[in-house]
């Protein structure tokens, strides 16, 4: 009878890690550096269908019909543009992602973060690589790729930054795809100085207010001039990418891009309610959130070229 022959490692692995995926409960057939299973990695969906050439928001319609995504609207250029940012234009240039906040997406980042399932972030860093290369051909050649900071106080609670743990894997697999694409990590430059509360769970004007001057540089002259590429896990309503861009250009930055692994969906009622909310922002947190009348007061705050863009 044939005897299976187990390498050390495999030993090793075997008594440390889980027998069944962290995901969907199923038995692990084979021992793999992190325990989620090979059908639980396919599951995980790309962004597909019309998008926002700006930020990335879905552009199709849903159903039920009561509920839309923004209408596309567009521009002198051609561009499809979100109502958001035809009305309030952000200060990035664009915004790419993976593929959308939910389900199995969901729950990898969740175990990232929440369960601490550091193995994940290789596999999902190699997702976020492929959502950096989306913007390969119009980026500039040598860009710095700072990850959305933590406040200290958070980073010490969570023992690590994950934005910064998927820019590391996501960088290392660009290497190898786009190797003529000098990508230096910069995850000091910018600083989150003050503690926001979680977003999770708050309205799109909560978020701004929350991240409203949250963050500053830490040396301008490291920033005068280059092209950057701001990279989370994450874009909700993409209140923390405009904060943190506009601290990036106020310090001089040519030019800021974001790449994040997941893109929550943002979905308006399209009849006099004017209530949003985020369909995929996180199912146990979410709440419908109240908007203040209209869309042109959801961006109100930063339409502003005199105020902050957020
Ligand atoms: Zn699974
Ligand atoms: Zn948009």
């Amino acid at each position: 009878m044939a005897r299976v022959l187990r390498s050390p490692i495999d030993a090793v692995g075997c008594a440390l890690l889980p027998a069944s995926c962290s995901l969907c409960g199923s038995p692990l057939p084979r021992l793999c550096s992190v325990p989620i299973c090979d059908s639980c990695w396919v599951e995980i969906q790309i962004q597909s269908g019309p998008q926002c050439s700006r930020c990335g928001d879905a552009l199709e319609s849903l159903s039920p019909p009561i509920l839309q995504v923004s209408p596309p609207i567009t521009d002198n250029s051609g561009a499809n543009l979100c109502r958001v940012c035809r009305l309030a234009p952000p200060p990035f240039v664009r915004a790419v992602a993976y593929g959308p906040y939910e389900y199995r997406m969901k729950e990898a980042i969740h175990a990232l973060k929440y369960d601490r399932l550091n193995g994940a972030a290789s596999k999902l860093g190699v997702m976020l690589a492929a959502s950096m290369s989306q913007i390969v051909e119009q980026a500039h050649s040598e860009m710095l790729v700072i990850p959305v900071p933590l406040h200290h106080a958070k980073l010490a609670q969570r023992g690590f930054n994950q934005a910064r743990s998927l820019a590391q894997h996501a960088i290392a697999s660009l290497r190898k795809t786009h190797p003529s694409w000098r990508l230096t990590l910069a995850s000091s430059t910018l600083m989150r100085h003050r503690s926001t509360a979680s977003q999770a769970g708050l309205t799109p004007r909560q978020r701004r207010l929350n991240v409203r001057g949250a963050f500053s540089v830490s040396d301008p002259a490291a920033v005068k001039g280059k092209h950057v590429l701001l990279i989370d896990d994450i874009y909700t309503t993409g209140a923390t990418a405009r904060a943190a861009s506009q601290a990036l250009i106020k310090a001089g930055a040519a030019a800021v891009w974001i790449a994040t692994l997941a893109r929550a969906r943002r979905i308006y009622q399209n009849r006099s309610g004017s209530s949003a909310f985020f369909r995929n922002a996180d199912s146990t947190r979410d709440l419908p959130g109240s908007l203040p009348g209209d869309v042109s007061q959801l961006v109100g705050m930063h339409s502003s070229p005199n105020q902050p863009s957020f």
